[in-house]
């Protein structure tokens, strides 16, 4: 039968409420966000250029299950007294925690991003930002936009915000500015659909130019300054620094080092999953931060937990990508299938199957929390066809991870 654990999960994204659907099977759970509602991230894009998809209240998403929401941040972490303390100023106790804070953009990359550019977190803002116009006309929701947008970022996240909003933001001119290709990592198939894309959609494309400030009339770059009405910075994430202050191993980055349990290399306790953690597997090599990485880790935390509540030793996680999908606004994307070490296959997707792939993918992955709720245990992911030989133990990953 095993012994019933408290599992405290802080971040209700989509690792931590995998997580927490999951090992509410067998275990009581509490389940901390700020939020009211769940934010479907990987359509951040869509409601920055104005489309508002339904939004689902946390406490829908885990309806039935044995799951205390509670709505509040999380300030520190004791690992040792095993407590989170919230801003509320209450403590909670845990037998295993699952640290699910996922990531947000990084907004001390270059000055003034934070003072003067919107950033993916903010998308409600941006949108009626644009939607109030460029100031140079009648400044009405409807009235001229004939100003320019810059996004900074030519990886997945500032392809599908510039695609996006090239295709709804009306007259908004939209330039996109990147240090290298948009792109980069995709099929040259890849890359010159996502240029092709662009293009057709009038996106303005700035390859190779650093940006070096941002401010309030643009930026200034290597290449000389770039003048704007509005400028979103999508150029990288970064993590939340509980886990480092909490005495958790991480790298560079502040990801913190887990096994293929999903254990904190330092902090057994403590479960790690999502964008917050550094995640090694076998054959795949170092996990993307990902939705596609965040659902199945979860999952896998939460099996692990309760294989350790029964006595038994965790499995390590056996996972793999198909493919990386890249929205191009509504009626165009692509879909770049990857090998089993995440390397790009030459051929792709394009075009309106690709959108349409796209779309699913989105109401899958929703739909794949809800059937958890319904039936924890019923979300699957794809794996290699044999298992990796080499799974990562604690002490195998400490020694092949490098510390800066
Ligand atoms: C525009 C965009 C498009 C994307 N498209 C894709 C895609 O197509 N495919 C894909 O695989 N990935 C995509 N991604 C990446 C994907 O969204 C992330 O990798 C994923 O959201 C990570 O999930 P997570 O659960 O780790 O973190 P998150 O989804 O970020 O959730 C973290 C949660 O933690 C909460 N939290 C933070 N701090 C605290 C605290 N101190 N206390 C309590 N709670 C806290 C937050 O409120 C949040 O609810 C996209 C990202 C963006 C921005």
């Amino acid at each position: 039968m095993g012994q019933k654990q408290h599992v405290v999960v802080v971040g209700a994204g989509y690792a931590g409420v995998t997580a927490a659907l999951r090992v509410s099977r067998r275990h009581q759970v509490t389940l901390v966000d700020p939020k009211e509602c769940f934010t479907e991230r990987i359509r951040l894009h869509e409601m920055a250029a104005g489309r508002t998809g339904p939004s689902v209240a946390l406490r829908d998403l885990v309806a039935g299950r044995e799951i205390n929401t509670v709505r509040a941040t999380a300030t520190s972490i004791d690992p040792g007294a095993r407590t989170v303390l919230l801003d509320s100023g209450t403590t909670l106790t845990y037998d295993r925690l699952v640290y699910a804070l996922g990531s947000s953009t990084d907004t001390t990359r270059v000055p003034g991003i934070a003072e003067h550019a919107y950033t993916l977190e903010q998308a409600q803002e941006l949108s009626a930002r644009l939607a109030r116009g460029s100031g140079t006309g009648t400044g009405t929701g409807t009235g001229t936009r004939s100003g320019t947008v810059t996004v900074v970022g030519g990886g997945a996240t500032g392809i599908e915000l510039a695609a996006e909003l090239a295709e709804s933001a009306g007259a908004w001119h939209v330039r996109l500015v990147t240090g290298g290709e948009p792109g980069n990592g995709l099929s040259a198939a890849g890359r010159t659909h996502v240029r092709n894309s662009l293009e057709r959609l009038g996106v303005r494309l700035h390859s190779h130019t650093r940006v070096q400030a941002v401010h309030r009339g643009g930026l200034s770059t290597d290449h000389g300054e770039l003048t704007g009405d509005v400028t979103v910075w999508a150029a990288a994430f970064t993590v939340p620094p509980l886990a480092a202050e909490a005495g958790l191993r991480v790298d560079e980055r502040g990801r913190a080092l887990v096994d293929t349990a999903m254990r904190s290399l330092s902090h057994p306790d403590v479960f790690v999953v999502g964008d917050a953690a550094r995640v090694t597997v076998p054959g795949t090599g170092e996990l993307r931060m990902a939705c596609a990485t965040a659902m199945p880790t979860g999952a896998h935390a939460a099996e692990a937990i309760d294989a350790l509540a029964h006595g038994r030793e965790p499995k390590p996680l056996r996972f793999r990508y198909l493919a990386q999908a890249i929205s191009l606004g509504r009626h165009d994307g692509l879909i770049q299938p990857v090998r089993t070490d995440d390397s790009a296959h030459r051929l792709v997707i394009t075009g309106r199957p690709a959108a349409r792939i796209n779309e699913w993918i989105n109401r899958y992955t929703l739909a794949s929390l809800h059937a958890e709720r319904r039936r924890p245990g019923t979300y699957r992911w794809a794996k290699p066809l044999r298992p990796a030989k080499g799974a990562v133990t604690p002490a195998s990953a400490a020694q092949a991870q490098r510390f800066p």
